[in-house]
């Protein structure tokens, strides 16, 4: 298993990560198989979208923000309702298949890291299945 850090700066965030993805499966030397992206925490998710243009995650960031608010009449005392809401909509995993030691995206997809509970640095787990 491979494992690396994210350091956010803001609240909410999404970090294009796929680099970092790909940087662990030629750690794994794995060519043939499938790669699960997992990060354990509960105010924070993975997804994969648009890399291309930036606006696609900013306009997420925005809509998740109208559709969850920050204040709202939650019962959970932490006062971060809103990012474990937000973290349950993403999920905290992705798996991506691996061919030719790449993972298999298309052309506008890259993997993100979100953020909805920052800033704070985050751990992302990287675990490959496969052939050599
Ligand atoms: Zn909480």
């Amino acid at each position: 298993m491979q494992e690396f850090r994210v350091k956010t700066g803001s609240r909410s965030e999404f970090v294009d990560i796929t680099d970092r993805v790909q940087a662990a499966l030629a750690e794994e030397g794995i060519v043939d198989g499938v790669c699960l992206v997992f990060c354990p925490h509960t105010t924070a998710a993975i997804t994969i979208n648009e890399d291309a243009d930036p606006s696609v995650s900013s306009d997420i960031q925005n809509y998740l923000d109208q559709f969850v608010p920050r204040r709202g009449s939650y019962r959970h005392a932490e006062g971060n309702s809103d990012a474990h809401i937000k973290s349950s909509f993403f999920g905290c995993s992705e798996l991506v298949i691996v061919e030719g030691g790449r993972p298999v995206l298309g052309t506008w997809q890259g993997i993100y890291f979100c953020e909805f509970d920052g800033p704070r640095t985050r751990r992302v787990l990287v675990k490959v299945v496969g052939e050599k």
